[in-house]
C-alpha cells in the first residue's frame, strides 16, 4: 500500500495520503514523497483508451489514494470535481482533449475547467478530498494563501461553499490581470475572503509565512502547489494526454513539453513516466525567468536577485519549489544528502550537483530537456498556432510551443509527438493576443460581462498594508472555519 515520507525525515515515518494532503508542507521543511511508484502497466493504458476522463482519473489517483479513502467514495468525488457541468466547453465531454497543430506538434488542453486555468484540474479534486476527510474526523479546515494570479481563482472556485473549509487569499494590489481580479472579486462572500496587499506578491507570501510563525496561526492549511495531492491528482492527464497521442498504440513514445514554474505540472508528468507511461523526454519550457532552463543545461540551481515581470505571469518565479521531490530521486534514501543540498541553496542562492558528486547532467539523464522564450518569441508563437490551424493559443502555452518548434529542428526525423500542455485559455490575457494577432479571442459565454460584475461587486477585496499582520490576523478571526 502506498506511503508517503518527507523529502528531509532521516527516520523516514510513513505516512498515508489523507495525512500528507491535510499537512501540505512537512514539520521538517520537507515535502512529502511516495516510498516508491506505483506502477500502470501497458495493459491497464489500453484499458484506459478512449475513456471520459473521469474514469482514467479514478484509476490512476486511486494509486496515489491508496486505502486512506473507500474507491466507491473516491470515484464519487471524482465524478463531482469533473462534473460536465464544470467544463461547458469541452469539446464531446473530453475535458483534456489533443489538438494538432502540425503532424507532430499537439496542445493538450488543460483549461476548460471553471477558472480556465490547469490549476483547476488539481484544485477541484482537491476541495472534495479536504471536505470529505474533514466529513470522517469533525475536524475544519482554515486556509491561508498568497497568488499573484492563477492559484487564487481556482483554490476560490474549488473551495466556495464547502463546509468545514474557510479560504483566505492575499493577492497585490497591482499585477494581476483585470481579468484575473474580476475572477477572484466573484468569489468573495460566503466562506471566501479576498485581502489586496499594497504591495508585490513577494509581500503577500512573506506575511503568509510570518503569521503561519504565531502559535495561534501554525494549524492553517495550504493550497499551493507543494502539496502532494495537486501533484498526484495531476498524473491522470498525462496519462489521457498519451493515450490520445498515440491513438492507441500503447508503447509508441511520447515527449511532452510543460510550461512550468513551480515545476508542480512537469513534475506529475515525471511521476507518470516512472509509473511506466511511455514518455521519451519531459521538455521543460520557461519564460524570460530561466531557472529551470538553466538548472538542465548547466546542473546550477540559482536564484536570481528578483523575477522578470513577463507576458506569462504565472511563471515569474525565481524558486521552483516542487523540484526538491526530484532532489530526493537524485538522493535515493538519502535524506541528509537532500537537506544538505536544499539548504546550501537556500542560504546560498545557489548549489551545484557537482559539489555533491552528482554529474552535471542528470537531469537529462532522467529524462528532462528544457528551453526557454522571449516575449517575441511568444507573440510568433501565437501567430504561429493561428496560421498553422486557426487556434488561438495563450502566451504560456505559447512557451510550450516556442520550445516545442525548436526541439522538432533537432529531431524532424524521429516523428515522436510533442505533446505541448496548454495551461490557459487565452482570454484571461486578451492583451498581448492583441498584441499578436491584432484581434481579441472570443470569450467563452461564462465569462461575458465578468469585469462589470465584478466593479458592481463593491467591497470585495479588503486592502491592508504590507506587513500588517495585527490587520491580518484580525481579518483571519472572522473567515475561521466551524
Ligand atoms: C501555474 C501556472 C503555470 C506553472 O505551473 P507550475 O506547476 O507552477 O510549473 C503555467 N501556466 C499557467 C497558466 C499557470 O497558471
Amino acid at each position: 500500500m502506498i506511503e508517503y515520507v518527507s523529502t528531509r525525515d532521516p527516520e523516514q515515518t510513513p505516512y498515508n495520503y489523507n495525512f500528507v494532503l491535510m499537512q501540505g508542507l512537512a514539520p521538517d521543511g520537507g515535502l512529502y514523497v511516495p516510498t516508491s511508484y506505483p506502477e500502470i502497466s501497458h495493459d491497464k493504458l489500453a484499458d484506459l483508451v478512449e475513456r471520459p476522463y473521469v474514469d482514467v482519473f479514478a484509476a490512476v489517483n486511486s494509486l496515489f489514494v491508496g486505502d486512506s479513502m473507500p474507491l466507491d467514495k473516491q470515484r464519487n468525488l471524482a465524478e463531482q470535481a469533473y462534473a460536465t457541468a464544470k467544463f461547458p466547453d469541452a469539446p464531446g465531454g473530453n475535458i483534456t482533449p489533443l489538438r494538432w497543430l502540425t503532424d507532430d506538434i499537439a496542445i493538450q488542453q488543460l483549461s476548460l475547467g471553471p477558472t480556465a486555468a490547469f490549476k483547476d484540474m488539481a484544485l477541484q479534486v482537491l476541495g472534495q478530498h479536504f471536505q470529505h476527510i474533514l466529513g470522517e474526523t469533525g475536524e475544519s479546515l482554515t486556509m491561508l494563501g498568497a497568488t499573484s494570479g492563477d492559484t487564487g481563482s481556482s483554490a476560490e472556485a474549488a473551495m466556495k461553499g464547502l463546509g468545514h473549509i474557510s479560504l483566505t487569499m492575499l493577492s497585490p494590489e497591482e499585477g494581476m490581470s483585470d481579468f484575473q481580479k474580476a475572477q477572484m472579486a466573484g468569489f468573495s462572500g460566503d466562506n471566501i475572503l479576498n485581502i489586496s496587499v499594497k504591495g508585490r506578491f513577494d509581500d503577500c507570501q512573506d506575511m503568509v509565512k510570518a503569521l503561519k510563525k504565531e502559535p495561534e496561526f501554525a494549524q492553517l492549511g495550504a493550497v499551493n502547489s507543494i502539496n502532494w495531492g495537486r501533484v498526484a491528482a495531476q498524473v491522470a492527464y498525462y496519462v489521457h494526454g498519451y493515450t490520445q497521442a498515440v491513438e492507441g498504440d500503447i508503447g509508441r513514445l511520447v515527449d511532452f513539453v510543460v510550461p512550468t514554474g513551480n515545476f508542480g505540472n512537469v513534475l506529475a508528468g515525471y511521476i507518470a513516466k516512472q509509473m511506466g507511461v511511455p514518455i521519451r523526454r519531459l521538455i521543460v519550457a520557461t519564460n524570460e525567468n530561466s531557472v529551470v532552463d538553466e538548472l538542465i543545461q548547466t546542473g546550477v540551481y540559482s536564484k536570481p536577485p528578483k523575477a522578470h515581470i513577463t507576458s506569462s505571469p504565472s511563471m515569474d518565479i525565481t524558486v521552483a519549489s516542487n523540484y526538491e521531490r526530484i532532489v530526493a530521486d537524485i538522493f535515493p534514501n538519502d535524506p541528509y544528502a537532500v537537506t544538505d543540498y536544499m539548504r546550501t541553496f537556500e542560504s546560498k542562492g545557489i548549489v551545484y550537483f557537482r559539489e555533491f558528486g552528482v554529474p552535471t547532467d542528470i537531469l537529462y539523464r532522467m529524462g528532462f530537456e528544457s528551453g526557454m522564450s522571449t516575449h517575441q518569441n511568444r507573440l510568433a508563437a501565437i501567430r504561429y498556432a493561428y496560421d498553422r490551424s486557426n487556434t488561438i493559443i495563450d502566451p504560456h502555452t505559447a512557451d510550450a510551443v516556442t520550445v516545442a518548434l525548436q526541439e522538432q529542428m533537432y529531431n524532424a526525423a524521429e516523428h515522436i509527438p510533442l505533446v505541448c500542455m496548454s495551461t490557459a485559455l487565452p482570454v484571461k490575457f486578451e492583451h498581448t493576443i492583441r498584441e499578436a494577432l491584432g484581434l481579441v479571442p472570443e470569450r467563452p459565454a461564462r465569462f461575458a460581462g465578468l469585469e462589470e460584475r465584478a466593479a458592481a461587486k463593491a467591497g470585495s477585496f479588503a486592502l491592508i498594508a504590507a506587513g500588517d499582520l495585527k490587520s491580518l490576523a484580525s481579518l483571519l478571526r472572522e473567515n475561521t472555519a466551524h
